[in-house]
């Protein structure tokens, strides 16, 4: 049997493998995505992408063209007209992008294609081994016949491989749980009368519950949503087909005043699961994305997670493999595992929220989201949570408590860090009116407001953050995420 090498191996080209594989690529490394579809997987689940993951898709040069083509939803309207109001996010996104997930992927297939991916469709990862060197994968092609399997080998594997992820069974990785919601409908819908407003909006009786994402799309007739409903009383297996006239009803009884269900696209019937992995490493092999954690699509989380774990895994692999410390891998679960469970518990809040069938707990619901929505700073919290803009790492004790925090909003002299790091590496912001440090062999820019210096990470997170005259400036952190002489950064 042939065996192919590589540096890095990534199963499944979703919107997280193939924003590892791009990262990846673009550091120099070699990078093999194994895909089990042929083509761009058809199935269009997730719409909105989050400003946090706006701001990484800037990063890789790749938010512009989507954005141009997308719907842009500056809120979300929820129960008792309740709303998530994205407009005063701290970010330059302040809104949540509507466009079918085809689109992300396909955006990010080009990106990583263009940064030296080799992304093979049509093949299916059968087995996995580990040892104290690399990962060997069994791989076999669609179509072949049995026993014609190809082998792989790479330092290191990331498991992109969604729900049921194959790679997690291979490690033996458990994956605690269990089903939240079942028989919910997704299609894509044209109605006569859309809700007014450009958000997205929740509707919601007892019994069920209707959402609608607008995409830019409409004639004189009326326009066409993503729409998610749901219906207590009809309760069915994954595989009974859908019918228009479920949809229809549904969107009629949810949503005042109904929006008059004209035309079905795509549909398809789905069952959610709550669940999370305990461990995302397991030796040299690496969970991300829905292979890692499952949750209710209350909220849009899932893909921008997922994005979000391959943007702090991907440049840990490349810092490890050309010498950092291995402890450095283990920072993905630290950073990421939290993030992913506070993940669910949002989403999940949001699926119990909307289900309550009690009139008294709805009453109170209802009473009290739309006020505690209106104070700024619960709105803000909410609102920074739900797009990823207040999430942040932990910093360790003595460092800067701007350590862990995103970097992306501090202004800067000339452009702004995301259209800095479509370089991939580190960045060190310098304060304002401060020297250049010599030869520091990292991009330095000046900021343009009274902050200290910082060192930001290659995913746009803080490293380091002080003053730039003190003699070891950021060398430490940087010494620590990369293995790069302690002295590089010294004056
Ligand atoms: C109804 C619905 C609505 C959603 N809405 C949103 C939303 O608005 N916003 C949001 O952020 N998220 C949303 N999500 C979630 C989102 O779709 C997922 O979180 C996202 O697709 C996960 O990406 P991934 O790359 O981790 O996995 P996937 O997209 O599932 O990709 C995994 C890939 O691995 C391949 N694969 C599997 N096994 C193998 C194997 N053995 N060998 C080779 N290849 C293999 C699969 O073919 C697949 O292409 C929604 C989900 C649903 C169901």
């Amino acid at each position: 049997m042939t065996t192919h090498h590589v540096d890095v191996l990534v199963v499944g080209a979703g919107p997280t493998g193939l924003t590892a594989a791009g990262d990846l690529a673009r550091t120099g490394r070699s990078v093999t995505v194994l895909e089990r579809w042929p083509t761009i997987n058809p199935s269009s689940r997730a719409f909105a992408t989050q400003a946090r993951t706006l701001e990484v898709l800037d990063a890789r040069g790749v938010a512009e063209d989507l954005l141009a083509r997308s719907h842009r939803a500056p809120g979300v309207t929820i129960f008792g007209g309740a709303r998530i109001d994205l407009t005063h996010l701290d970010s330059p996104y302040q809104f949540a992008m509507i466009t079918p997930q085809t689109n992300v992927d396909r955006a990010l297939a080009e990106y990583a294609a263009a940064g030296g991916a080799d992304i093979r469709r049509g093949v299916e990862v059968i087995g996995l081994n580990q040892d104290p060197d690399g990962v060997t994968v069994i791989v076999r092609r669609h179509g072949d016949e049995a026993g014609m399997h190809t082998r792989w080998r790479a330092k290191y594997l990331i498991g992109a491989d969604g729900a049921h992820s194959a790679v997690r069974e291979f490690v033996g990785a458990d994956f605690p749980g269990r089903t939240i919601l079942s028989s919910i409908v997704l299609a894509d819908v044209k109605v006569a009368h859309g809700p007014a407003g450009r958000g997205l909006t929740l509707g919601n009786t007892r019994n069920e519950f209707a959402f609608l994402a607008p995409y830019d799309d409409r004639d004189a007739n009326g326009s066409w949503y993503r729409a998610m409903v749901w219906d207590r009383n009809n309760q069915q297996p994954d595989h009974v087909p859908v019918e228009q006239d479920e949809i229809g009803s549904i969107l009629a009884r949810a949503i005042d005043p109904d929006p008059g269900l004209l035309e079905v696209g795509w549909k398809s019937r789905f069952h959610c699961d709550e669940r999370q992995v305990t461990q995302y490493r397991h030796g040299r092999v690496f969970l991300a994305g829905d292979a890692a954690h499952v949750h209710s699509p209350m909220g849009g989380q899932g893909m921008n997670t997922g994005i979000q774990d391959a943007a702090n895994l991907a440049w840990k692999i490349d810092a490890v493999l050309a010498g950092a410390d291995d402890a450095v891998l283990d920072t993905y679960h630290d950073e990421r595992h939290p993030i992913g469970k506070r993940v669910l518990l949002q989403s999940g809040l949001m699926a119990r929220g909307i289900r309550l069938r009690q009139p008294v707990a709805r009453a109170m619901r209802n009473l009290l989201a739309p006020g505690l929505l209106r104070i700024p700073r619960v709105r803000d919290a909410i609102a920074g949570s739900f797009a990823g803009t207040a999430l942040r790492y932990p910093h360790r004790k003595g460092e800067s408590p701007l350590v862990g925090t995103r970097a992306t909003q501090i202004p800067l002299r000339h452009g702004r860090l995301t259209e800095l790091q479509r370089l991939p590496g580190f960045v060190f912001i310098l304060e304002r009116g401060a020297p250049p440090l010599d030869a520091i062999g990292l991009p330095q820019v000046e900021r343009t407001d009274d902050g200290p210096a910082v060192l930001v990470r290659p995913d746009g997170y803080i490293a380091w953050a002080g003053a730039s005259a003190s003699p070891i400036a950021g060398a430490e952190a940087l010494a620590w995420w990369t293995g790069r002489e302690l002295a590089c950064l010294a004056r």
